[in-house]
């Protein structure tokens, strides 16, 4: 047809004149993206991008198994969850299923921020104290207590200094750039922690909880020392804290070789948060937890979310599910991603800028250092690198403290074809010249 295109950068002015300027764009110049289909993306012109960053999107873009199911939903009820309906009982039930035995009681939310807030909540009713151990370099949500253990640096340069005093973070668990390296240093890591403990026992406060992400997605994708989680909850634990397993980046089937972080760690958490996936980009979270924390909220405070749970939400949350088990992803994330990682690894043998590669299955990160001794973040290199990629035809985006890091987490749909075009067009753009 003859209508003219639509112009892309007079609806990024329309979008700045009302949209409040604190929500982020991911570039400054992006591509008006307007259709997708498994894990490619599709610009006005029709352009074609692989998206290697889409957490949120598990299953793939423009499923249409999951639109029919919203779409007959939408069409038979969509409504406040305190009606009564199957969809809210049955989703309830899976995710119990595939929580370990003991987390049998859901509450549904709409996000991970808030997932993470009540979890908070319920640390605090549960344990009948305030205060809470995070992780430097965390990132946990935006709203007031998820904020609150938020604590990286690059999503908020003021973190470490605003953070209010119920906040004990402690050394991000970094086995690749902390203070203490590689697989040993659990030990090191471990006494940190139990030093902060034992501050907070000399002035007499009482440990509510402590709350992590199982495999560090904020940092990279690097999983934690070997051991770490369970010396830190036997040290929550002994206190009567509550330990909280953030599992919005990582966790349902991401990381191929686990459903949850948590098993890389050979734990079990108190509480596990999730959300992102879940959905695949519809607004929903969980909280799973034991039936005596959850009902501890009950004596000190209220919850209701109108719409967490609803007929839509549910529908959505079981109908991923299902896909994710019929088109075994989780078994596509493994081998696809373990792949990916072996090519990942062979651009750290031919360019000394890849540092290394961090992660597993299909949450992967290449960290660019300056220097391989002193570990100097190549931030600026990382940002060129990404706008190269888009150029080519890839969506990436950094993370980390030092915005050094690609965090590669594209749906689990992923083709091993488009696993190569990846690492081709990523040694591509460092053949370049970084
Ligand atoms: N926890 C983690 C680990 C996250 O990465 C995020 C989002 N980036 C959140 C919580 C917050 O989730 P949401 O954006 O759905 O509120």
């Amino acid at each position: 047809c003859d209508a003219p295109l639509p112009d892309a950068a007079a609806l990024l002015q329309r979008r700045h004149r009302h949209y409040a300027r604190p929500q982020k764009n991911y570039y400054r110049m992006p591509p008006q993206i307007e259709r997708g289909w498994k894990e490619h993306l599709f610009d006005l012109e029709g352009r074609a991008y692989l998206d290697m960053v889409n957490n949120v999107t598990l299953v793939g873009h423009g499923h249409s198994r999951l639109s029919a199911a919203v779409g007959r939903q939408w069409s038979l009820l969509n409504t406040n969850s305190r009606f009564h309906y199957a969809a809210v009982a049955e989703f309830s039930e899976r995710l119990a299923a595939l929580a370990p035995e003991g987390l049998d009681t859901v509450f549904l939310v709409n996000s991970g921020s808030e997932a993470n807030d009540l979890a908070l909540r319920l640390a605090w009713a549960a344990s009948g104290a305030r205060n809470v151990v995070s992780l430097l370099e965390a990132y946990h949500g935006w709203t007031v207590a998820s904020d609150a253990v938020s604590t990286s640096i690059a999503d908020n340069p003021q973190a470490l200094t605003t953070r209010p005093d119920w906040v004990h973070p402690v050394v991000s668990p970094n086995t690749y750039r902390g203070p203490f390296r590689g697989e040993g240093s659990t030990g090191d890591y471990v006494d940190a922690v139990s030093r902060k403990l034992r501050e907070l026992d000399e002035k007499g406060g009482k440990l509510a909880g402590f709350i992590s992400e199982p495999v560090y997605g904020n940092a990279g994708g690097i999983p934690l020392p070997p051991g770490y989680l369970e010396a830190v909850y036997a040290l929550v634990r002994a206190r009567g804290g509550v330990c909280i397993a953030d599992e919005v980046q990582v966790g349902y089937g991401r990381l191929g070789h686990y459903f949850w972080g948590f098993e890389q760690q050979g734990v079990v958490p108190d509480i596990i948060t999730v959300a992102k996936g879940m959905g695949n980009g519809h607004p929903l979270g969980a909280v799973i937890t034991r039936r005596t924390i959850a009902d501890a909220l009950e004596e000190e405070g209220y919850f209701f979310s109108s719409a967490g749970g609803s007929p839509v939400s549910s529908v959505v949350g079981l109908t991923v599910l299902d896909i994710l088990h019929d088109e075994a992803l989780t078994e596509n994330a493994r081998s696809v991603g373990d792949y990916l990682k072996g090519r990942l690894e062979a651009l750290v043998e031919r360019f000394p800028l890849a540092g290394a590669v961090h992660g597993m299955g299909l949450y992967l990160g290449v960290e660019f250092v300056r220097d391989r001794e002193t570990l100097e973040p190549a931030t600026e290199e990382t940002a060129a690198i990404c706008d190269r990629l888009l150029d080519l035809g890839v969506i990436m985006q950094p993370t980390g403290d030092h915005l050094n890091v690609l965090k590669i987490k594209p749906p689990l749909c992923l083709a091993r074809e488009s696993a190569d075009f990846f690492a081709d067009t990523l040694g591509r753009v460092l053949e370049e010249g970084w």
